[in-house]
């Protein structure tokens, strides 16, 4: 591995979470596509630069948090794609100073408690309102949502596989149309379309992803999310680009224990595993996500670590 300094460590970051020479080649082409997607509608600088810039100027500001996949049939209990990111975001704003809280289905809660703990992150944890207050709008200045299902045209929520989700997921769709009308900023990390936060890149979906056309629960809207947010994040596997923002975080601030760290993304995916977190292509309790190695994971986030030790 090389020790000299990244020419452009944001752009090394955007690279590694699609992961490139990682994942399945297909995999990666279709994550930095929807990348170059995304980057075209803002300032065509790299994402995560992007993303870390427009979060550090809200600094000391009250940022909420949004995970959770719930699908009573396929996933009970939450995919482990989602909260494992979530919380290693969450540790590195609250150590930048943010007024961190963690909004996650309710099934979800208990896990995603859990997996803070492993890793030290000490925030608020809320299970997310089926109907959002005023309050909780007012109380919050940025909002994230990481690995969260997205209306789709028709309104309805989608598994990737095309199964309206019901009595899962609660939709956060019209909490983020307030945060937007409010003026207040919205992030989205997600991977395959059916995603809050990929309504900016709509067209680009439908035409790079051809699955997210089709549903199989007859609404017509097949997956594709239609609410947009300001600084959509695509990658590989939404945890991984969570911690790509982590570490684009701590390039920007210089300070390195914003990355997650590899030995702490292996203690993640087992406590996910032993609190029943599934696989979201598995469909089943397992060391990965998404269908890829947990070591996989764990090499992507050393990586992460590695650039930013080189990028200080
Ligand atoms: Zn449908």
């Amino acid at each position: 591995m090389s020790s000299a300094r990244p020419a452009d460590p944001f752009a090394e970051i955007d690279r590694l979470v699609c992961g490139a020479g990682f994942v399945p080649a297909e995999i990666a082409t279709r994550a930095r596509a929807l990348q170059a997607a995304a980057r075209q509608r803002t300032s065509d600088a790299p994402l995560s630069s992007s993303i870390a810039a427009v979060l550090l100027a809200q600094c000391g500001r009250r940022v909420a948090l949004f995970t959770g996949f719930v699908v009573p049939e396929s996933y009970p209990g939450g995919e482990n794609d989602g909260p494992l990111g979530t919380v290693a975001l969450a540790r590195a704003l609250k150590r930048a100073g943010f007024d961190v809280a963690v909004h996650a289905d309710p099934q979800v809660l208990d896990h995603t408690t859990w997996l803070a703990a492993e890793i030290g992150a000490d925030v608020r944890i809320a299970p997310i309102p089926e109907a959002p207050s005023s309050e909780l709008v007012d109380a919050i200045d940025v909002g994230i949502a990481i690995e969260k299902p997205g209306e789709n045209a028709a309104g309805h929520l989608h598994a990737w596989s095309g199964r309206r989700i019901e009595e899962g997921s609660i939709s956060i769709d019209g909490l983020f149309e307030r945060l937007s009308a409010a003026g207040k900023p919205t992030v989205a990390i997600g991977d395959r379309g059916n995603e809050i936060g990929f309504g900016a890149i709509h067209d680009e979906v439908l035409s790079l992803v051809p699955e997210a056309r089709r549903c199989t629960c007859g609404c017509g809207g097949g997956t594709a999310a239609v609410t947009p947010a300001d600084h959509l994040y695509p990658a590989a596997v939404s945890n991984w680009g969570a911690y790509g923002v982590c570490a684009g975080l701590a390039v920007a601030t210089g300070d390195r224990s914003l990355a997650l760290r590899p030995d702490e993304e292996e203690r993640l995916l087992n406590v996910a595993a032993v609190r029943g977190c599934r696989d979201g292509l598995l469909k089943t309790v397992a060391f990965g996500v998404d269908g890829i190695s947990g070591s996989v994971s764990i090499r992507i986030v050393g990586a992460l670590e590695e650039l930013v030790g080189r990028a200080g």
